[in-house]
């Protein structure tokens, strides 16, 4: 019981599996008759139980003999698999049955168990597979595009950077597929031949352009259109295709790429040929010296090169689709195109001349146009080649105008020319040539031999030696002089320049062409000009004068030879500019020198200077210039002076002023100090003649009168002494300055007495100098101190000495009234005076110092008011001579 219960339902799970399944099952007898079916099998063919069951499989399964053969094989014990038949459905449509069984049922339970599938469907999708395969196929194969499949070894990962990729895709790629059109391409005869071979033998790696193709795949989702490869064929060749493919991801990875493609590898050469002769044309025409341009028959522009642009001063892009007539005037425009359409009827086209008119002026041109015709000989086009000739037009002008200037300059110079054709002896003069022989046009008899009996005998085998030597040596030209007679018998200089022509071939000379000029007039000038230098030199040589030439423009100085003389210097001593000559004056004077010369030159004042010229051995010359400036258009260009050596006259000069300086103030210091003991005098005689005190002694007056006059002849003595020393200053003449105080103190004496003064003194040393004028010093000095005393006390003059080194120092010393220290130097002046009620000429103190200083010393003062006054004077010790010792002998 429990065993059916189970066994029943398994059964029925087993039928509810098949069920549920989709699988058939029937029960086949070895007759073929249906003992049972599942529901699956009844649903599927559309019949009930009892039409399907108990029927013989036959009226159902299609082909008869498919039913033998089933039924056979079940019989035998065979198992079915996969045997397909056709089954018949109930509503008449035939579905295709997949049979299988297990053979070793059948003998055991009397049928067979059939599983049947129903896979019309399949066959169908299956069938069209095929089709739809087979029309791929046919598609691929009768292509013209090049199909191919791209598998790769290993899958790229999208994910990878694209250099990555691309890496990887050159390595793992190969053509997995194509079909023959794509391997002719790459020049295989059929697709296997090219299958197999690596994306890295196709494509050309090292083309950035491929780099770029495969970019442009990966980053735009492994699908691109109409994308160009570079790729090399099986023989090496370039090839070029047009691509569209797409890639396929498995699994999110790179697995393989379907594409098509086509050739455009002649395309491309024609495209590059096309744009290589496109650059062509363009850089020719860029370079065509001239303007060019292309019309179509409307008169449209199509081309300017940039010289059109610039004489049409347009634009390409604003020509472009325009004709004359939109950018042109009217009349030019009119002109333009009747030339266009006469050169469309000249197979070679025209040349004519174009004159355009632009802001910038008149534009001429020489103008090529000429019709561009098609292959079949149709004019399509008309060109223009246009070369500006308005420089060349204002050349041909200029040029006809200066040869006409020209002529008439020869004419005017009196130039002529002459053309000898050496070979042949023949000469041709023009007119100017004749007159300068003083012959009539035409008259040249027109040999070389009529020339040369004209030719001064003394000139001519100079000249002939002259010329044959210059052709020997193939010299491209020579310049000459020679005297001619002319007709009317007057010897003439005549100057002249030629060049020689030589054949090219042997280099014989072939012609001598030239001009020749009458310079007889200016000749005679320069030899007058010379004489009169000549003159001039004699004359400033003899006159010890120097002259010299000072070329301005490069700066150089020419001497004569007394120049030289002067500065005690040969000629290969002195560099000729400026800067050399000013090196050689006196560092003193060149200011004065330099500032003569720029004011001649700026100002054009009169160059007049005397400067010292110091010689090399340090001798010093006075010098005096003057000069000419010469002028050349406005420019000062060249000075021309003389030069005297003034020394003596200097010398002279200035000997005489110092004596004449002298003079004066000796005869200030004689009238000054002659004054004192003539006061004396005439006191003494005035009281002689009075006698009105008749207490006082006559004889004692006569006394006073008698030294009186004797210090007048004393001063006289020493005066006539000190214009002595003037004249002859003697560097070793020395003094004994007490002698010369003792006298001053005799000479003062009474103002001594009378002021009821003091003089003190150190004892006092010799020093260099002169005696009686030191005497004179001490004789001012002390007798000033008695005259300017403070009337409160007596006067009180103390004398020292100090000695130096070099020079001994003495003061004079006073307790008198003192002054200002603000006047210390004025006192020392002529005549300067600071007290009018006290007699005095106000000379004695600028004697002092004009004596010191005589002397090699100094004199200065130092006073207070109320006080007194210290003169100090310095004087040079004495040099040790035997001037000193007779000094010191006795008479
Ligand atoms: P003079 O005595 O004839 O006037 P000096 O040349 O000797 O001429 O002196 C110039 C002036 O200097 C004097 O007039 C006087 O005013 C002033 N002076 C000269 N020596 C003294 C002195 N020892 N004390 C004051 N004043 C003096």
């Amino acid at each position: 019981m429990s065993e059916q219960f189970e066994m029943s339902q398994r059964q029925e799970e087993l039928a509810r599996l098949l069920t549920n399944a989709g699988v058939g099952l029937n029960w086949l007898t070895p007759a073929g008759e249906v003992l049972w079916a599942n529901q699956t099998e009844l649903d599927r063919l559309g019949y009930s139980t009892h039409e399907y069951i108990g029927h013989y499989i036959g009226e159902f399964y299609q082909d008869a003999h498919k039913v033998q053969d089933m039924l056979g094989r079940l019989s035998r014990g065979e198992a079915l698999r996969n045997f397909d038949i056709g089954v018949l459905r109930k509503d008449g449509v035939i579905r295709d049955l997949l049979i299988n069984s297990d053979s070793s049922a059948h003998g055991e339970c009397g049928y067979t168990q059939c599983f049947t599938q129903d896979v019309t469907d399949q066959l169908n999708a299956e069938r069209a597979l095929r089709q739809s395969e087979e029309r791929y196929r046919a598609f691929i194969r009768n292509s013209s595009e090049g199909i191919w499949r791209l598998e790769l070894d290993r899958p790229i990962n999208p994910t990878w950077a694209v250099d990555e990729q691309i890496a990887r895709a050159y390595e793992w790629a190969y053509l997995a597929e194509c079909n023959d059109v794509m391997a002719r391409m790459y020049g295989c005869a059929t697709a296997e031949m090219l299958a197999g071979a690596r994306l890295s033998d196709l494509f050309v790696r090292s083309d950035p352009k491929n780099e770029a193709f495969l970019r442009a795949f990966i980053t735009s989702g492994y699908e691109l259109r109409d994308a160009v490869s570079h790729e090399r064929d099986f023989s090496g060749q370039d090839r070029y295709f047009r691509n569209s493919f797409v890639g396929i991801l498995e699994n999110g990875l790179l697995a393989r790429a379907w594409g098509s493609q086509h050739e455009i590898t002649q395309q491309r050469l024609m495209e590059t040929a096309l744009r290589e002769s496109e650059e062509r044309f363009s850089r020719f025409m860029k370079h065509l010296p001239g303007a060019a341009w292309i019309k179509d028959l409307n008169g449209h522009y199509v081309y300017v090169n940039a010289e059109a642009e610039r004489i049409f001063q347009q634009r390409l892009s604003d020509l472009k689709g325009k004709s004359d007539f939109e950018v042109f005037p009217s009349e030019t425009a009119t002109e333009f195109t009747r030339n266009d359409s006469e050169a469309l009827h000249h197979p070679t086209g025209i040349q004519t001349i174009e004159v355009l008119h632009q802001p910038d002026g008149v534009h001429e041109s020489l103008v090529n146009k000429f019709p561009i015709s098609d292959e079949r000989g149709t004019p399509v086009l008309v060109g223009g080649i246009a070369i500006d000739i308005t420089e060349q037009r204002r050349a041909q002008s200029a040029l006809a105008e200066s040869r006409e200037r020209l002529e008439l300059a020869t004419r005017a110079a009196k130039i002529g020319t002459f053309d000898w054709e050496i070979a042949t002896g023949i000469v041709v003069w023009d007119e100017q040539e004749e007159a300068l022989f003083g012959l009539t046009p035409g008259s040249f008899e027109g040999r070389i031999e009529n020339w040369e009996m004209r030719v001064h005998p003394d000139d001519l085998p100079t000249m002939k030696e002259r010329m044959s030597q210059a052709m020997e040596e193939n010299l491209p030209e020579m310049r000459f002089s020679f005297r001619i007679r002319r007709t009317d018998g007057v010897w003439r200089w005549i100057e002249g320049a030629a060049r020689f022509v030589y054949s090219t071939a042997t280099g014989d000379p072939l012609r001598m062409v030239g001009v020749n000029i009458d310079v007889t007039d200016r000749r005679e000038i320069e030899i007058a000009l010379r004489d009169s230098e000549e003159r001039l030199r004699l004359a400033a040589d003899a006159g010890n004068v120097g002259l010299w030439e000072w070329n301005i423009l490069n700066d150089s100085i020419v001497w004569s030879d007394r120049i030289y003389e002067f500065h005690g210097i040969g000629a290969d001593r002195f560099g000729g500019s400026v800067q050399d000559f000013v090196a050689l004056v006196h560092s003193e004077d060149r200011d004065r020198v330099n500032g003569a010369l720029k004011r001649a030159l700026e100002n054009q004042e009169p160059y007049h200077v005397e400067f010292r010229a110091v010689r090399p051995n340090g001798e010093v010359r006075w010098l005096s210039t003057s000069a000419q400036v010469v002028y050349e258009k406005g420019r000062p260009v060249r000075m021309f002076g003389a030069v005297l050596d003034v020394t003596e006259r200097r010398d002279y000069e200035e000997r005489l002023s110092r004596s004449n300086e002298e003079l004066q103030e000796f005869a200030f210091v004689a009238s000054h100090d002659l004054r004192e003991p003539l006061r004396t005098i005439s006191i003494y005689t005035d009281l002689l003649l009075r006698r009105t005190d008749t207490a006082s002694d006559p004889d004692l007056y006569r006394q006073h009168i008698k030294s009186g006059v004797r210090r007048v002849e004393e001063l006289l003595n020493d005066l006539l002494a000190y214009s002595r020393v003037i004249h002859d200053d003697d560097p070793h003449e020395t003094a004994n300055l007490q002698h010369a105080l003792d006298k001053s103190l005799r000479i003062l004496e009474q103002q001594i007495t009378e002021s009821d003064g003091k003089i003190l003194s150190d004892p006092l040393p010799i020093v260099r100098g002169h005696e009686t004028q030191l005497e004179q010093v001490f004789q001012n000095l002390i007798g000033n101190g008695l005259k300017y005393r403070d009337p409160k006390r007596p006067p009180v003059i103390q004398i020292r000495a100090t000695e130096g080194p070099e020079q001994v120092t003495i003061t004079v010393a006073d307790n008198g009234s003192g002054f200002d220290p603000k006047y210390s130097e004025y006192v020392f002046g002529l005549f300067k005076r600071l007290e009018n009620t006290i007699p005095g000429t106000g000379l004695g103190l600028a004697i002092c110092r004009r004596i010191l200083e005589r002397a090699g010393g100094r004199i200065w003062v130092e006073s207070q008011p109320g006080i007194g006054s210290t003169f100090i004077f310095t004087l040079p010790r004495a040099i040790p001579s035997a001037n000193v010792m007779r000094t010191d002998l006795p008479d």
